[in-house]
C-alpha cells in the first residue's frame, strides 16, 4: 500500500528512519498519536527552563536561583494544562520527576556560565532546501562566540552515548549546522551536545567535508523515505529501541499488524485532512 510522503524532513526525522523505518512511518508518515512519556515531557521542562534563563534574563541575571525558578514556573504551567495527568505519578513519583528536572537543569551550570553566554536566540525555526530536500529543523540555542562566529548548541536530558556512537548523536546537530549555512549565510564555528545527566560536553567542527556528507546523507534518506512510501515496504528494525516503542502492539517483529495502527490509534494526518 503507497503512502503520501512526509512535506519535509528535520534531524530527528533522519535519525528517527535510520534507527527504524517501521516507527518513522507510524510516527512521521501516518503521524499515529504519541503518549506523553516522563521523559518526553522532563525534556519539554528541561529544555524550557534552560532556554528562559538565557532568553529572558539578561547576563548577570542568570543565577542559580533564576534557573530554579524557571523550572518551578515551567512545573505550574505543565500542571496547569494538564501534561502531567496522563503520566499519573503518584506525588512521590512527581516529586523524584521535579528533583531529578531540578538536577539537570543545575548541571548545565557545570558545563558553561549563563552569564557569559551572548545568546542569538533559543528554539530557532529554521526551514532550507538542502542537497534537494526541503529540510525543517528547531534549534534549541544559537549563541555568538567570543570571535563573533556561531555556535550550535542542543540540550539532551538522556544518557551521553558511549565514544563509539558520538558520531550519531552529532549527525542531527551537524544538520543544524548546514541549516544556518543556508538560511543565515554563515556556517557555525561549533556544535556542541550539552548532556546536562552525566552532565558533559561532545564538541565538534562543521567543516566543509563534513557537512557535503550530512548533506548527502540526507538526500538518501529522503529517496529511501519516498521509496519506501512508493512500495509501503518500511522494515522493523528490532533494537534495544523497541523496548520504549509505544508502536510494539502494531509490529511484526512482535507478532503485531501494521495496518491496524492507524485504525486502534487514529491518524493524525487524516484528522488535519478533515479539519
Ligand atoms: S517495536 Fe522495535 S522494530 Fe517494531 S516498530 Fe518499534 S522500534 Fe521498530
Amino acid at each position: 500500500m503507497p503512502f503520501e510522503p512526509p512535506r519535509t524532513l528535520s534531524p530527528s526525522k533522519v535519525a528517527a528512519f535510520g534507527a527504524c523505518a517501521l516507527s518513522f512511518r507510524f510516527t512521521a508518515v501516518e503521524r499515529l498519536p504519541e503518549a506523553a512519556t516522563p521523559w518526553t515531557l522532563k525534556g519539554t521542562l528541561v529544555h524550557t527552563a534552560l532556554e528562559r534563563l538565557v532568553w529572558d534574563h539578561p547576563p548577570g541575571e542568570r543565577s542559580s536561583a533564576t534557573a530554579l525558578a524557571e523550572v518551578d514556573r515551567a512545573v505550574d504551567e505543565l500542571r496547569a494544562n494538564g501534561a502531567f495527568d496522563e503520566l499519573g505519578l503518584d506525588p512521590g513519583a512527581h516529586a523524584a520527576f521535579v528533583d531529578d528536572a531540578r538536577r539537570l537543569v543545575a548541571n548545565a551550570r557545570r558545563l558553561e556560565d549563563p552569564d557569559m553566554l551572548d545568546v542569538v536566540g533559543v528554539e530557532l525555526l529554521l526551514e532550507a532546501t538542502i542537497g534537494g530536500v526541503r529540510v525543517r529543523g528547531i534549534l534549541d540555542r544559537l549563541d555568538r562566540a567570543e570571535d563573533g562566529s556561531l555556535v550550535v548548541v542542543d540540550y539532551k536530558t538522556g544518557r551521553a552515548p558511549a565514544p563509539a556512537f558520538e558520531r550519531a548523536r552529532l549527525a542531527g546537530v551537524h544538520l543544524y549546522a548546514l541549516l544556518c549555512e543556508v538560511v543565515l549565510g554563515e556556517r557555525p564555528s561549533e556544535v556542541r551536545l550539552l548532556h546536562l545527566r552525566e552532565p558533559t560536553v561532545i564538541v565538534s567542527r562543521p567543516t566543509e567535508p563534513v557537512l557535503r556528507a550530512h548533506e548527502r546523507r540526507t538526500r538518501a534518506v529522503w529517496d529511501a523515505v519516498n521509496r519506501a512510501c512508493r512500495t509501503g515496504d518500511f522494515r522493523p528494525r528490532p533494537s534495544g529501541l523497541c523496548g520504549s516503542c509505544q508502536f510494539r502492539t502494531y509490529c511484526p517483529a512482535h507478532g503485531g499488524d501494521p495496518s491496524l495502527a492507524a485504525v486502534a490509534l487514529g491518524s493524525r494526518r487524516a484528522e488535519a485532512g478533515a479539519a
